[in-house]
Parts: structure tokens; C-alpha cells; sequence
């Protein structure tokens, strides 16, 4: 077979200015090898061409002027669009100020649909005008965007019988406020509670963001004492490693916020790794590129953790191809020139990414810009948003097209964060699955042994006969003992096996 080997193209980058005033161009900084031309080579033995059987279309980023399509921003330029301070100030908060910006775009109907919908949201709602720009407005139904960002009343569907709020224990397992200590060597700190958008599912809709008519928030207040007790109790745990400092969302964190709790961390003894969790690289990466302070403050931290060899990485949250666009590769290419890791945590989601395709395009398409796909997580619990979720089956058959599809360290593992607060277990370890009560049992022998944590599918992925089961009283606690009593047997089995093979070897219980 013969193969043409071409130069690769520099990549084409809009004139955003990076931190040190420089073209953001990574053409202008980085000197390119001398190109020699096409060569041809011919080689035996070699497999089918990859872009003829998956294509390229991962590469295909964005970097039209999208927002001019928007009444309101259709003549603002790049150069003021592209700035995290007209982001900031335009996002859009409430039904009002989306139809300032809409107009004519949308029906009436679509606009009393979100009010309504407005009604029934456990989160807040707020949207950057990037985000706003992406959304396909000829469909706004069927945009994956918008399904993860506006409710609109008419594709909700009623709460899964066994929804609980905070329904991976975030709270019992805080031993002051802002922290959840969960893990033997890990630790959640939450020095913040609000984030640069609001997104519909967000698993701590008990706190982030401002009161609903569903929702009065749990205040996470007293910032600077707060901030204080929190890193007393850090200090204070020796086998404590890993810190991940989430919200909210770091984005927010002022700079000097930002760089003082990360060199507080990394000065502690015990830590050994600290990772910024934020999703503005999805829904707001104009930051990156003109915030740079921001980019500064958390380029010294990481710098920081080098130099005290510790580990800084951030960890992001794309959950669909079409939030990726050039300026999402301008702003990972910033980070990258300054050597900053990063990792994806995407939500599987139903009507967004629940299709193999959608997911290996996300997977290559992130990989593309030097961002590690490391998690995608099956959704939780969280009320008002149950359209949103998949089953546990749908999710698994998804993870089997992902894996194989590229390099294993660019292959997220597919995980379920146990109701009750069993922690991450990954999706295929359960103990007990019946599809047709849409029940799964999993153990986290690490993290609660002993304890047995379920997950539920959504009851509209049942079949009728089971739906109806779960709407009869005392049916459901039926179901639920039936489940947990397979999922028992199913663990004396190994275990019974495991002292067999193992004989006097300690019981992972
Ligand atoms: S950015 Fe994160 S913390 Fe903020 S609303 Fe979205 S999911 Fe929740």
C-alpha cells in the first residue's frame, strides 16, 4: 500500500492576544522543523488507513464568527467577543435577558416552555454568550447543548421514586464545612459556590448556585474562617495525599485565591497532589486567553508543585463535541506551552452523548487538544432532571465501542458514583444488575466495606409492566430487598471461592 507523508498544516488560529502579549499563534513561537515536501514510502502489512473507517472529523474545530448568528451579539467582533470580560458581563440569567438576545430566533412557545421549566430546576439558570452562540437555534430541542444548560418544562419527566438531594452523601461525609472526606487518601474541598454557568444536573444542586423554586441552597458561608478550618483538618490527616478543589468552580477563584490555596496545599507535608477542577474550559475558554492574571496565578502554583515535586493538574468537563471550537484549542494550547495537565470528566447523558459516536468523536476530539478523557460518569441522581439520564445497560454498551477506539490512556473509564456514598465504582463491577427493575447493586469494600450501594435506571427505559411496579405501593422496597439479596449471594460466592483459593487471606469484608 502506498501512503503519502505530507508536512502536517500549521493549525489556523485567530488573533487572541496570550498573556505575554504575543500572538496566541503557537506558528509564531514554536519554530517548525524545515519541511522537506511529500515523500512516498511504500510498506507491506499495513492496517486500513484510520481516517478512511473513523474519518477526521475530530479535527474539525470551529472558528467562524458562530455568535453573529445571535441578534444581540451580531455586531460585536471577535476581538471583544473573545475576552472573559464580555463573557462574563453578557451571560445570560434569567427569561428576560434570553429574549433580549434571541429575539425572533425561537417561538413564544419556547420561551414559556423554559419559564416553565425555570419552575422545576434545582439549578439557577446562567450561560455564557459562547455557549448561548453554539447552540443550534433551528433545533433548539434536539441541541445537546441546550438540553444541558435551559430546562424547558416539556421534556422533563418525573424523579426516579428512590431521589434523594445529595444523593452521594456529600454531607455525612464532611467533617467541616466545604470538605468531604470520603476516601482513605483523597479529600473534596470546596472553597467556593458558584461557577461561571450553571449547569442542569449538577450533583450539587443542594448548594451551588443561587436559591430555586425547587431548591433553597445549603449557604456554604464564612469564607475566609471556613477556608482556614479547612485547611486545619487537611493538615491534620497524615495518610490524607490528594486534594481535588472544586465547588462551585475554581474558575471563579480570584487569582491571589486561587495561587494562595494552592501553594497552602502543596506546602502541607502530607499532600501530594492537588488537581483545580473547572469547567471553563467548556464553557467559557476566553479566560484562559485574556484573563492573565488567572492563567498566571495557577501557572506559579503548578510551577510550584514542580518544584516541590508534587503534582498540579486541572480537571475539566466536556460532555459533547460541538463545546469544543478553535478557541478551546487557542486556550489548550496556552496551557500546554506552560505545561499544565489536563483531564476530562464528562456526564453521560441522555439526548447529549448517549450514542457510541457522539462519544468517540468527543474522545478523539479531546485528545486532539492535548485533553485527557479520564472519566465518564453515568449520571446521577439529581432531581428535575431525570430526562437526562441513561441506563446502566445503554452506558455499557457505549464504553465497549469506546474502548479499543484509541490509545488506553486517552480511554475514560466508565464509572457510577454510588448513591449513599460507596464512592466511584466502575460501571461493570456490579454485584447485581436486573435490567428489567433497572436495579444494580455494587460494594465498595475500599471505601464502606461491608455496605451495599445501589443505582437505578430511569423507569421510563423499563419496560410498561415494570414501570408499574415501581408506582404500586411497597413494590419498590420488594424489588430493592430482592436486589440486595441476589447481590449478597453473589459475594459470599467469592468469598467462599476467594478463602478456597486463599485460605486464611483476609475477607473483603
Ligand atoms: S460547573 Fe460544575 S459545580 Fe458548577 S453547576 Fe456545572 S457541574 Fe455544578
Amino acid at each position: 500500500m502506498e501512503l503519502e507523508l505530507l508536512e502536517p498544516t500549521p493549525p489556523n488560529h485567530p488573533a487572541v492576544e496570550s498573556s505575554n502579549g504575543a500572538s496566541n499563534s503557537p506558528s509564531s513561537s514554536v519554530e517548525k522543523p524545515a519541511g522537506s515536501g511529500p515523500k512516498s514510502v511504500t510498506y507491506e502489512n499495513t492496517p486500513p488507513l484510520y481516517e478512511s473507517f473513523v474519518g477526521l472529523e475530530h479535527r474539525d474545530l470551529r472558528r467562524d464568527d458562530f455568535w453573529a448568528e445571535i441578534p444581540a451579539y451580531a455586531d460585536v467582533g471577535a476581538g471583544e467577543f473573545h475576552t472573559h470580560t464580555f463573557q462574563a458581563q453578557h451571560s445570560v440569567t434569567n427569561v428576560r435577558q434570553l429574549r433580549d438576545t434571541l429575539g425572533n430566533l425561537v417561538p413564544e412557545s419556547f420561551y414559556a416552555d423554559v419559564v416553565e421549566g425555570i419552575k422545576r430546576a434545582p439549578m439557577a439558570l446562567r450561560i455564557s454568550p459562547y455557549l448561548l452562540s453554539l447552540i443550534d437555534w433551528t433545533e433548539p430541542y434536539e441541541d445537546p447543548i441546550r438540553t444541558q444548560f435551559m430546562p424547558v418544562a416539556s421534556r422533563q419527566a418525573p424523579d426516579h421514586p428512590e431521589l434523594h438531594l445529595d444523593s452521594l452523601h456529600e454531607q455525612q461525609d464532611s467533617p467541616t464545612p466545604g470538605i468531604t472526606h470520603r476516601y482513605p487518601d483523597k479529600a473534596l474541598f470546596l472553597p467556593i459556590d458558584s461557577c461561571p454557568v450553571y449547569c442542569r444536573f449538577c450533583t450539587r444542586s443542594y448548594a451551588i448556585g443561587g436559591d430555586t423554586e425547587m431548591v433553597e441552597k445549603l449557604k456554604l458561608s464564612g469564607r475566609a474562617q471556613r477556608w482556614e478550618d479547612a485547611f486545619t483538618y487537611l493538615a491534620s490527616r497524615p495518610g490524607l495525599e490528594d486534594v481535588v478543589i472544586s465547588g462551585g468552580d475554581t474558575y471563579n477563584l480570584k487569582a491571589e485565591h486561587l495561587e494562595m490555596i494552592g501553594a497552602r496545599l502543596l506546602r502541607m507535608s502530607n499532600i501530594r497532589r492537588i488537581r483545580y477542577a473547572t469547567k471553563g474550559l467548556a464553557v467559557l475558554p476566553q479566560k484562559i486567553l485574556t484573563d492573565h492574571a488567572w492563567l498566571d496565578a495557577l501557572t506559579r502554583v503548578v510551577e510550584l508543585g514542580r518544584r516541590l515535586h508534587k503534582d498540579v493538574v486541572v480537571h475539566t468537563h466536556f460532555n459533547h463535541p460541538n463545546e469544543l471550537t478553535g478557541v478551546t484549542q487557542d486556550a489548550m494550547d496556552r496551557m500546554t506551552e506552560r505545561a499544565i495537565t489536563v483531564r476530562c470528566q464528562t456526564v453521560l447523558q441522555n439526548g447529549v452523548n448517549d450514542t457510541p459516536e457522539i462519544m468517540q468523536l468527543l474522545v478523539r476530539r479531546l485528545s486532539y487538544i492535548n485533553i485527557h478523557p479520564y472519566y465518564v460518569y453515568f449520571h446521577d441522581l439529581v432531581p428535575g432532571v431525570e430526562d437526562l439520564r441513561t441506563s446502566l445497560h445503554a452506558g455499557l454498551n457505549i464504553e465497549k465501542h469506546v474502548r479499543g477506539h484509541t490509545a488506553g490512556f486517552n480511554t475514560p473509564s466508565f464509572v457510577v458514583d454510588t448513591m449513599g456514598g460507596g464512592g466511584k465504582r466502575d460501571a461493570h463491577s456490579f454485584e447485581h444488575y436486573n435490567r428489567e427493575t433497572g436495579i444494580a447493586v455494587f460494594t465498595s469494600p475500599s471505601v464502606k466495606p461491608g455496605a451495599f450501594f445501589l443505582y437505578f435506571d430511569p423507569l421510563r427505559t423499563l419496560e410498561e409492566a415494570q414501570q408499574r411496579r415501581w408506582q404500586v405501593a411497597g413494590e419498590s422496597r420488594r424489588m430493592i430487598d430482592e436486589a440486595l439479596e441476589a447481590a449478597k449471594a453473589t459475594v459470599a460466592l467469592s468469598a467462599e471461592a476467594n478463602n478456597q483459593f486463599h485460605p486464611g487471606a483476609a475477607q473483603p469484608w
